[in-house]
């Protein structure tokens, strides 16, 4: 079996990065050590950015299909350990999120990881023929200037086998405990805090707990004022299952509260005196230790990790498993224009120059929710309050050397890599804004109307072009200079502004690029072009922009020279 990228882990990580991979036409193997798909639903948020990723990636519909609303989550009911027949005190945690003209996907949905990988899964056997590889683990590698040995351990007819595997590429989406990150030699800094927990998902009998009326999660607090333990509903249609987490503290014994469904039930029941909750089938459970540790580095030559490979953390907050994903949007598609010929290697430093801010912020935001939520000092514990950057729609490379911004262009404006938007400007780096009720100009076009989201991909750049109110002069420039590069790697887009009609003048370019009309206004207000300065915004395929031009062909140029070869 041949393919140019060998994906170590089948987690949200890796399969992310596959389905991406594959888009762009490369061809990938996915081994993953377990013999099982691991059960559970662990990282079961998706957030904002994620769902506006997968947008992109074309699985939108389905995840939306399956996943469930965070309306009936979005309340905490804290009670008392054990329970004093008090009413619980409910706490309502998260803003009510609005979708917006720019923002069409704010409300985070919930799909546990096992039917989240699942649906990956199935895409990539679906589209494209790969099967994920069970039992078959990476135990090393070797890198060579233009390839990478990697060998693979499996079990053939219950006997062990080893394979030697020759690939352009090697990613380590194996978990926090990844072979790749330590044979790589990255560092791993950060912290071990002193705390262990129990977690899992269980069943629930009877009528004492519903996973769907709205209950939201609850939280049992000790009457020193830790937390004890959670429940999460996992809104499974037709189940009635839960997330739960035991934490640890001096009088338990986790080790053996983990050892069977009994002790774990029995446990629960004497924390929570909740003792009229009947449990059902035990689906997983496991210890767990919070790490909060990133790498120093994302990869060296031909390897890189993604995912938990590259940093770990509270799961407070919901950002893990989507940080992950995003760490494999970033990489897929320059990796798949360095595979192609299309651009130098260089760029391929990007994806850790962009990606170690991000991831820590990210740290230091989860890791102060951890110690308000889940391990405080005493008197020091807090509620669960969620704020909107958790939502990873402020996300941004704005520090990027492959980022160019003709607007703004005082690099050292530093802004906080999770919450551009709030200084109320749109800059090249940052997540680029969707806009609706776009309609075709040319009547050979489809006549539907669409928005921005529709057209943007994970397989090319996205050109939109807002000449506002300049004559043609701007346009055919900057349509002679995207005519420099690979006609398949990009699509122009002339967004005019609402005023124009089908007798505007730049309807002869309707040939060189689509042409839209921005019927109610959104594509001008939402990237903020006044009529009177033509501006350029290049949308790359993880959906950030690359450029804002305001130059016409010279910005284009200068930013597409730092991309293709
Ligand atoms: C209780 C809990 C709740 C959480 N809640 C959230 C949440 O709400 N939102 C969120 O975003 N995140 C959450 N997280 C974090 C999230 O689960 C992780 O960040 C996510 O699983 C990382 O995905 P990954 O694909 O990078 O790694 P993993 O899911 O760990 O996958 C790595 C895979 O690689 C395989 N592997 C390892 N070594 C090898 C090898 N040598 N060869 C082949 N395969 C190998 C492993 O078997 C595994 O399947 C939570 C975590 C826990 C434990």
């Amino acid at each position: 079996m041949s393919a140019t990228v060998l994906i170590a882990g089948a987690g949200t990580s890796g399969l992310a990065l596959a389905l991406s991979l594959l888009r762009n036409g490369l061809s990938v193997r996915i081994v993953e050590k377990q013999l099982h798909f691991h059960p559970g639903e662990r990282g079961a948020g998706l957030q904002s950015r994620t769902l506006e990723l997968y947008k992109f990636l074309g699985i939108l519909p389905d995840i939306l299909e399956r996943s469930a609303s965070e309306t009936t989550l979005r309340n905490v009911q804290y009670l008392s350990a054990p329970d004093d027949g008090k009413p619980p005190r409910i706490v309502h945690a998260a803003q009510e999120s609005k979708n917006s003209p720019a923002r069409p996907l704010v409300e985070t949905r919930f799909l546990g990881q096992n039917r989240h990988e699942q649906l990956l899964r199935e895409h990539i056997l679906a589209e494209y023929g790969v099967q994920v590889e069970l039992g078959t683990e990476l135990q090393s590698f070797e890198q060579h200037p233009d390839h990478v040995v990697a060998r693979l351990a499996k079990i053939v007819d219950s006997n062990p086998v080893e394979e030697t595997v020759s690939v352009n590429w090697l990613v380590g989406a194996d978990g926090a405990r990844s072979v790749v990150r330590k044979q790589l030699g990255l560092s791993f800094l950060g912290e071990s805090p002193e705390m262990e927990a129990v977690t899992g998902d269980i069943h629930v009998i009877g009528e004492t707990l519903k996973q769907d009326q709205g209950d939201g999660l609850l939280v049992w607090i000790r009457p020193d004022d830790t937390p004890a333990g959670f429940m999460r509903p996992c809104l499974v249609p037709g189940k009635n299952l839960f997330q739960f987490i035991i934490l640890g503290n001096k009088d338990l014994d986790l080790v053996k509260i983990s050892s069977s469904r009994e002790e774990m039930i029995k446990a629960f029941h004497e924390i929570t005196g909740k003792r009229d909750i009947e449990f059902g089938e035990l689906v997983w459970m496991g210890l767990w230790k919070p790490n909060i540790r990133m790498v120093d580095s994302f990869g060296n030559g031909r390897v890189f990790v993604v995912g938990d490979a590259a940093h770990v953390h509270s799961p407070t907050g919901g950002q893990g498993m989507n940080s992950g994903v995003q760490d494999s949007f970033n990489l897929a598609w320059k990796l798949a224009l360095v595979e192609k010929g299309a651009a130098p290697v260089s760029i391929l430093k990007s994806y850790s120059d962009e990606r170690t801010p991000v991831i820590a912020s990210m740290l230091n935001m989860t890791t102060e929710l951890f110690r308000k939520e889940l391990a405080p000092k005493p008197g020091q514990r807090q509620d669960f309050v969620r704020g909107s950057e958790l939502l990873q729609l402020g996300i941004n490379y704005r520090g990027s050397l492959l980022v160019l911004d003709e607007k703004y262009t005082d690099k050292d404006e530093l802004v906080d890599p999770y919450r551009s938007g709030d200084d109320g400007t749109v800059r090249a780096g940052d997540r680029a804004p969707d806009a609706p009720s776009l309609t075709h100009l040319s009547a050979n076009e489809n006549a539907n109307i669409i928005s921005l989201f529709d057209i943007f991909t994970t397989v090319r750049h996205t050109v939109l072009i807002f000449p506002g109110t300049a004559g043609e002069g701007f346009v055919t420039e900057v349509l002679e200079a995207l005519r420099e590069y690979p006609s398949n790697l990009l699509k122009s887009i002339l967004v005019l502004p609402r005023s124009s009609s089908s007798s505007t003048s730049t309807s002869s370019f309707a040939q060189s690029a689509m042409t839209l009309i921005d019927t109610e206004g959104y594509g001008y207000v939402n990237y903020m072009v006044a009529a009177d300065t033509p501006t350029v915004f290049i949308v790359r395929p993880d959906g950030y922009i690359g450029a804002l031009v305001t130059s016409g062909r010279q910005g284009v140029r200068s930013y597409f020279s730092g991309i293709f070869l």
